[in-house]
Parts: structure tokens; C-alpha cells; sequence
């Protein structure tokens, strides 16, 4: 099996660059850098049988091939020795037939691909397993890498810093002060990370990060790292994998830096590279309105200019200049993109309706859900078109979102569906009444 995969360019400088070498940009011309596999190699197999050897590992305890990712791991990063793989079961979540609220909303067939029911509670650690795993099998060979780290909005410290605990690496994560929630503060505290929380917004986060990395020799661990994205481009094998085989018809995702998007788009091309599939989903990102620059941009024939991102309660993807812009908008032109927006009241209440039919939403598959209702209005989605919205933190994560919701506490948002508890004196007659009511 001498499959391999190395660092390209994405503005198409010649030139290939070993995976287990720290680059981020082209040395050529600052562009991004994508991991190219060797397809012809991977051509070896059939279609048929690389659907079978997935298959046959799925959710299995050989190690490492039960987790999702690993479980693809010649598609992922064949030069990471198994023993060298620092895993925690990532992938295989499941896949919600979201029936009722899809009939709600007059559509035949709703999936939400639980993303948030993973390690540490998002689709980040999709991504984590990957660079983590190449990193220690760099420090084993005799690199030396003094720490890992990262800028972020919440999730990518918490996937970050529990990754590095697993595979004893020292991690550093930069967040933005006051911006995550406590929950994904916490995360990396407990795992014991150097968390350092400053005064500035995730766009600064990442500025000084990035000197870091050039300055002092510490591992970038940012989605501007390209093999972070190799992991999470399973989740779009994943999905057609879930539906045997089948790609659907639309996927919205939420975005912010846009990492994920790109790495969507990646899974789909190498699916099709390969004749697993034939046909090509309709990708939409999702953003929040206050923080929107891919949205204005779609509106603007693709012309990108960054814009300061203003405070949203979709957190995660409070990012005014994206890193991987140039990445989302070549596969937004390949899969038929469409870029809708929510504000604050229609993503709030989109993850409030939904929850009311047994979901727990996070605000950012919120603002996919606000995207999807919108595009139904628009008949941008056709009833019979099988659409997945990808859900990718755990609701969990954001209760402070959820109980302010439904106190009517959050600026802006009249929140029609809040739920509130009804505080009653210890009494028999006293709790019938409010039964009665109610229902
Ligand atoms: C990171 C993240 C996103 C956005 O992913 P990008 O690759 O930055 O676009 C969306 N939702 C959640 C919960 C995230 O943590
Ligand atoms: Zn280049």
C-alpha cells in the first residue's frame, strides 16, 4: 500500500511539500495549501471495495479504524503509523431523520447530522484527530515541537487541548475574553492547557497566533493548517455513507473561518475521484448576519472584502476575515453554492422551533436552520429535494443561549417559542391548576 498524500498550493504553484513538515502557506506565494492524495495510487481499489472496506470497519474496535475518520484513513493521512494515531472514537454520529420539523416546514426529507455528539461536544474534533496524530509522530521521530496551538472561538481550543492531553503534547489556546461560553472555557482548563483569554476578538486572536507560529516554533493548530481539513472532509463520506452510497440532494453547513465548507467540497471531490459517486450536492453556508463577509461577497459576485464582525450569539462564527475564503468560494462554485444569512432573532428562533421537536440545537446549526427556513420561503429548496443541515456543536455547550432565550433575556430576540418554568408554592391544588392550564 504505498499510498501518499503531501502539501499543494491552491493558487497552483509547483511543487509538493511533505505532510509531516510545519507549513502553512505557500513558500512560493503566501497562498493556502491543500493535501493532495496520490488518486492514482488509490485507484488500486475499486469503488466497490473501498465502499466495503468503510463499511466493514464502521464504529469497529480495531484500532485505530473504528473511529470515522481513521476508519478512512488511507483517504485521510496513510503516513501516520497506527500507533502513532491519538484518537477518541471520532465520527459515526448520528444521523436524525428530523421528520416532524421537516414536515413542518414542508419538506419530505430533513436529516441533521449530529456533529456535536462527538468528544468534546463539536465537529472540531473531526479535524483534531488528524493534525494531533501527525504532530506526535513528528515529535516521535525526533522533531522537536515545544507546544501546540491555536486561536479560537471555543471549539477548536477545547477539541485542541483535549487531543494534546491524550497524546501528552503541551497545547496553548488564544481566545478571545469574554466571547466563549463557560462550558468552552472550561474544556480546555480541565485539560489541562496554557488557556490564555485576551482582549480582543477572534480576527486578533488569530493574528498573534499566527506570529507565534513564524516566531517561536510552537505547532500552528488553525484550519489555515490544511490537515486539520483532511479530517474533517470525512464528514461529507460520512453522510453519503449513512444513506448507503447516496449522495442527497443539499447541505447546509454553518460557516465562520470556513475551513469546513472547503473540506465539504474535498470529501465530495474525492468521493467522485474515485466513482463512489456521481453526482454533486448543492453545498449552502449559513452565517450570521453580524458577521457575514461570505454572505456579501455571494451577493457581490464573489468579490471578498473582510468586514469587522460584530457580537452574535453564534459564537463560533464571530470571524470577519475568514483564513480559508479562497478555498469556500472555489467549492461553492463547483457545488452549485448558495450563501444565506440569519440575524439574531431568526437563528435564535430556528434553534428554539426545532428544539420543540426533540432536537437541542447550538446557535450556530441554529443559524443553518434559519438558512434552511429561509431558502424553503425563497423555494430555493424544493420540497423534494433530501436535504442534511449539519449540526456542529452540542447544544450543551451553549445552555446560556438556551436559558436566556427562554427568560425573553436576550437583546433583540422577542423569542416567540421561550418555555417558561412555572415556580409554584409547595401545594397539591396549586400544581392541577397550572396543569390544567397548560394542557
Ligand atoms: C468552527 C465552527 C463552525 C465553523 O467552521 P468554519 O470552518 O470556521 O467555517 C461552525 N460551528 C461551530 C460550532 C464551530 O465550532
Ligand atoms: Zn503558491
Amino acid at each position: 500500500m504505498a499510498y501518499r498524500a503531501a502539501f499543494r498550493c491552491i493558487a497552483g504553484c509547483p511543487g509538493e511539500h511533505p505532510l509531516d513538515q510545519p507549513l502553512y502557506r505557500c513558500p512560493t506565494c503566501g497562498d493556502l495549501l491543500e493535501v493532495a492524495h496520490d488518486l492514482a495510487a488509490l485507484k488500486d481499489r475499486s469503488s466497490a471495495s473501498w465502499m466495503k472496506l468503510f463499511d466493514d470497519r464502521y464504529k469497529r474496535t480495531v484500532w485505530p479504524y473504528g473511529s470515522a475518520v481513521w476508519g478512512k484513513k488511507e483517504w485521510v493521512a496513510p503516513h501516520v503509523r497506527d500507533d502513532q494515531v491519538v484518537s477518541m472514537d471520532e465520527g459515526g454520529t448520528n444521523l436524525l431523520w428530523a421528520d416532524r420539523f421537516g414536515r413542518e416546514l414542508g419538506l419530505g426529507e430533513l436529516w441533521v447530522k449530529q456533529c456535536g455528539n462527538s468528544h468534546t461536544g463539536s465537529f472540531k474534533d473531526l479535524g483534531m484527530t488528524v493534525l494531533v496524530s501527525i504532530v506526535r509522530q513528528m515529535a516521535t521521530d525526533g522533531k522537536k515541537v515545544r507546544a501546540v496551538a491555536c486561536a479560537s472561538t471555543g471549539d477548536t481550543s477545547a477539541s485542541l487541548a483535549a487531543y494534546c492531553a491524550a497524546a501528552g503534547l503541551r497545547a496553548i489556546v488564544l481566545l478571545p475574553r469574554g466571547k466563549v461560553t463557560t462550558a468552552q472555557l472550561v474544556q480546555p482548563i480541565a485539560n489541562g492547557a496554557v488557556v490564555l483569554a485576551l482582549d480582543t476578538d477572534f480576527d486578533g486572536c488569530m493574528t498573534i497566533v499566527q506570529r507565534l507560529a513564524a516566531e517561536e516554533g510552537v505547532y500552528l493548530a488553525n484550519s489555515m493548517n490544511s490537515l486539520r481539513l483532511e479530517g474533517q472532509k470525512t464528514v461529507a463520506i460520512e453522510i453519503v455513507q449513512q444513506f448507503d452510497w447516496q449522495v442527497p440532494d443539499v447541505v447546509i453547513i454553518p460557516g465562520g473561518n470556513l475551513g469546513n465548507v472547503s473540506a465539504l467540497g474535498a470529501g465530495f471531490d474525492m468521493m467522485e475521484a474515485l466513482g463512489l459517486t456521481t453526482k454533486r450536492p448543492r453545498i449552502v453556508v449559513a452565517q450570521a448576519a453580524r458577521a457575514n463577509p461570505l454572505y456579501l461577497a455571494y451577493q457581490n459576485n464573489w468579490e471578498f472584502h473582510p468586514v469587522k464582525a460584530q457580537a452574535t450569539l453564534a459564537s463560533a462564527i464571530q470571524i470577519g476575515n475568514p483564513v480559508s475564503i479562497n478555498k469556500a468560494i472555489r467549492t461553492l462554485k463547483k457545488y452549485n453554492g448558495v450563501v444565506e444569512q440569519a440575524t439574531e432573532s431568526e437563528l435564535a428562533d430556528a434553534a428554539a422551533r426545532a428544539d420543540r421537536t426533540g432536537m437541542f440545537n447550538c446557535p450556530h446549526t441554529g443559524v443553518a436552520l434559519a438558512a434552511l427556513i429561509k431558502l424553503v420561503d425563497k423555494k430555493l429548496i424544493d420540497p423534494r429535494e433530501r436535504v442534511v443541515v449539519i449540526s456542529t456543536a452540542n447544544g450543551l455547550k451553549f445552555t446560556d443561549f438556551k436559558v436566556k432565550y427562554h427568560d425573553r433575556a436576550l437583546e433583540g430576540v422577542p423569542a416567540p417559542y421561550a418555555n417558561r418554568p412555572v415556580e409554584l408554592p409547595n401545594d397539591y391544588d396549586a400544581v392541577r391548576r397550572a396543569i390544567d392550564a397548560a394542557v
